[in-house]
């Protein structure tokens, strides 16, 4: 029997075709739900009884490929990818934790973490315990039996400390509870948090997966390492799915019912940055230590801070966490705010912009920008200097970058 015209509008004149065609990229899965033969295996696919992908707030193919690929080059047990680093920051904490405990983190944070912690989960119950990363004792101290995670930053911006992970870990797993690293500086490229005892990385896919700054992406990758059993969230969860209590519950919970999933197209631009993502590191990375031996020989500049420069406290740290390779970011003092602001607009080439980690090099001034809500005092406090410039390096031919930043320091 022929269906009508507007039956055959929405259906076609048969069922889709399942011809496949090799495509080299992984095609845009641009769809809410998907199709099922029979009412039995709906059901089983909505008790978990086979995997199947039934809706994409929960999950979508094309999600799923960015999901694998990302697995495979962390070597972890598996990923959730998210709508953007703080989804994957905020849905994270939320499975963790709840009222009436808390979370010991590092005082320098990405500051919109810093307000996620004390503006949106503080009314919610959740303390923070903010405490100096670099003296691991003090991380002792702020554990108690009702903290439920430790976090931090493996380069922490603009401040570009570096704690030493190992050690923290010790700390954290002496004491039961699970340590979570922010990886977006240096990405599971350079940093295997795994070899350093980290649980948990979360990881802003925005910087340098997506690289050209096409889309925003968060990750939660789970290393497998933490008994989570150990967890009284997810305890009962462990009793049932063991190590992958985590995964399964940001993916039936926290990504099912807080909504923040990665839509099909930008996974799409995520995977294609994701193949280049090491070539475009080890050029921003040695671009990034080119230009900070080359500032600090311009009398206009005070002083530079970069953690690959073998003067920096944390050098050696950093070389051993991260292979030799420092990350993509670096800042520098000029005599005053209003030298800096004078430099920024003077730029050509390097764009005006709060990105880090894009292909293109970004400079800005912290103290105006990220932390224009904060008074001069807490600045101080948080590492940040009226003076101070911060600049993502990208992947400009070096000789164009030492130009642009030489005539804008000409006084
Ligand atoms: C950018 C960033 C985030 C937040 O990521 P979005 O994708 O912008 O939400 C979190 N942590 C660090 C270290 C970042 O640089």
């Amino acid at each position: 029997m022929s269906s009508g015209f507007a039956t055959r509008a929405l259906h076609g004149t048969g069922p889709a075709s399942e011809e496949t065609f090799s495509p080299l990229r992984t095609p845009i899965h641009d769809t809410v739900a998907f199709g099922f033969d029979s009412a039995q295996s709906i059901a089983d696919a909505f008790a978990g009884r086979i995997p199947r992908h039934s809706y994409s707030r929960i999950s979508n193919p094309t999600v799923a490929e960015f999901e694998k690929r990302v697995q495979q080059l962390a070597d972890s047990l598996g990923v959730v990818a998210l709508s953007s680093g703080m989804a994957a920051i905020a849905n994270l904490i939320m499975t963790l934790a709840g009222a009436g405990t808390n979370i010991v983190a590092s005082r320098f944070l990405f500051g919109n973490t810093t307000s996620l912690l004390t503006h949106t989960l503080e009314p919610w119950g959740l303390e923070t315990r903010f405490v100096d990363m670099t003296r691991p004792e003090q991380v002792a101290a702020a554990i108690d039996h009702n903290t439920r995670a430790v976090f931090l930053e493996s380069i922490t911006n603009p401040q570009l400390e570096v704690a030493d992970l190992a050690a923290i870990a010790a700390i954290s797993h002496a004491k039961g509870v699970p340590l979570i690293l922010d990886n977006t500086a240096p990405t599971f490229y350079l940093c295997r948090g795994q070899d350093f005892g980290v649980d948990i990385e979360v990881v802003s896919s925005t910087k340098y997966i997506s690289g050209g700054g096409t889309s925003v992406g968060g990750l939660i990758i789970d290393h497998g390492l933490f008994d989570w059993t150990k967890s009284p969230r997810l305890a009962s969860r462990a009793a049932k799915f063991g190590p992958f209590a985590l995964l399964a519950t940001l993916r039936r919970e926290a990504n099912r019912n807080l909504g923040a999933c990665l839509s099909p197209h930008a996974a799409y631009l995520q995977t294609l940055g994701l193949e280049t993502m090491p070539l475009r590191i080890d050029r921003s990375c040695a671009s990034t230590l080119a230009l900070a031996e080359f500032l600090r020989n311009l009398p206009q500049v005070q002083s530079v801070n970069y953690p690959g420069l073998t003067d920096h406290p944390a050098h050696a740290l950093a070389e051993r966490q991260f292979g030799g390779r420092y990350g993509g970011i670096l800042t520098f003092d000029l005599a005053s705010q209003e030298d800096c602001f004078t430099f920024i607009d003077r730029l050509h080439l390097i764009r005006r912009a709060t990105n880090i980690n894009d292909n293109k090099s970004l400079a800005l001034h912290p103290a105006s920008t990220i932390f224009n809500e904060f008074t001069q005092a807490e600045q101080e406090i948080l590492g940040i200097r009226p003076t101070m410039i911060r600049l993502s390096v990208g992947l400009e031919e070096i000789g164009d970058l030492q130009n642009d930043l030489e005539q804008a320091l000409i006084s």
